[in-house]
């Protein structure tokens, strides 16, 4: 890939930047260059680059690609693609690639890990542990999270290896997808509000698209009911964030683990005072052994495409 220009959207992972510079890519860093003035960083630099890798909060929008004429692959480090413009690149003909699988397992344990901290509210025992208020008293009882009805939206790749993983804690799964998949021990539900009013903790784990922003609304929120648990290892803007933070606050819903935000990094305050809600920064598949594995991806796709062989995961 020797003098290949590749604009890197995002701070990339130090394995990849070097993986990149070691293969004799010439690095574009997009992130370097103030948001007021990156259309024209791309333009100045438009006769170089040939490549764009991109990540879950910065991909390849329209006026990206239109300010990149000779651009021919978006390689995105993530497996969502919600950040992409794919109508625009099917048209240009540039073609793009995800890292599906290799995130699966880490973002389904997460999904778990963030339930359980909920339901037994693992964070606030454990500042209740370190604060020494234990010495006055007992903690509080908590819930238990074994049996209890777990529902998926979205049973793709992630929403089955949670279910999985939901299944060893002896909970009944149902879940609700554009179709119905052949899993007979799982109930299917034709809408999230059936689904949510027929299950104890709901997890969101399907694409972002058009049809499913604020697919969580006040509606499935109010299914979902007092007792209820949320849990989002999707994306923020599949959960209308408002009607989420005003159930929490107002006892409406029973809690919530959320991994996205609807406007990261920015996380609503009024959360922060709630036992019953846990907050982590966009880190589901965050782990070392998965982002390298993401990172040799694009790698694997970068290279594949310039040697005109056949592409790892083609999306476009
Ligand atoms: P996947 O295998 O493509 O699954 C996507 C699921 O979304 C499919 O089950 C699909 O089901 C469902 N879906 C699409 N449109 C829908 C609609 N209108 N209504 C209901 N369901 C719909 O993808 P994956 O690998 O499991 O990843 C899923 C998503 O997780 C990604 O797109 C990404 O946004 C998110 N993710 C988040 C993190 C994180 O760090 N938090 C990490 C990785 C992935 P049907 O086709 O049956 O409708």
């Amino acid at each position: 890939m020797d003098k290949i220009g590749v604009l890197v959207t995002h701070k990339p992972l130090p394995y990849l930047e070097q993986e990149l510079t070691r293969r004799g890519c010439r690095l574009f860093r997009l992130w370097e260059s103030p948001e007021s003035r990156r259309l024209e960083f791309c333009r100045e630099n438009s006769s170089e680059i040939r490549a764009i890798v991109g990540n879950s909060n910065f991909g390849a929008d329209a006026a990206t690609i239109d300010a990149l004429p000779k651009l021919e692959i978006v390689a995105s480090f993530s497996v969502g693609l919600d950040k992409v413009d794919l109508p625009k690149c099917k048209e240009r003909g540039i073609r793009v690639t995800n890292t599906p699988d290799v995130l699966t397992d880490d973002v389904a344990d997460l999904a778990i890990g963030l339930t359980i901290s909920v339901m037994r509210r693992i964070p606030s025992a454990d500042k209740y542990a370190r604060s020494g208020a234990w010495k006055k008293g007992e903690y509080t009882l908590t819930t238990r999270f074994s049996g209890k009805r777990v529902g998926i939206l979205g049973l793709g790749r992630i929403g089955l290896a949670i279910a999985k993983r939901a299944e060893a804690f002896d909970c009944p799964i149902s879940y609700y997808s554009r179709s119905e998949k052949p899993h007979p021990n799982y109930t299917y539900y034709s809408t999230p509000v059936d689904l949510a009013s027929n299950c104890d903790i709901l997890v969101v784990a399907c694409a972002l698209t058009e049809e499913t922003r604020h697919i969580v609304n006040r509606a499935v929120i109010d299914a979902l009911g007092p007792k209820g648990v949320l849990i989002n290892i999707g994306r923020g803007p599949h959960v209308d964030e408002p009607e989420l933070v005003a159930a929490l606050v107002e006892g409406r819903l029973g809690g919530a683990g959320l991994d996205v935000f609807e406007n990261e990094p920015h996380v609503p305050e009024e959360l922060f005072a709630l036992d019953n809600v846990v907050l982590v920064p966009h880190v589901a598949s965050a782990t070392i052994e998965t982002r390298t594995a993401m990172a040799d991806l694009v790698l694997g796709n970068l290279e594949a495409h310039f040697l005109k062989k056949p592409l790892l995961t083609a999306v476009v």
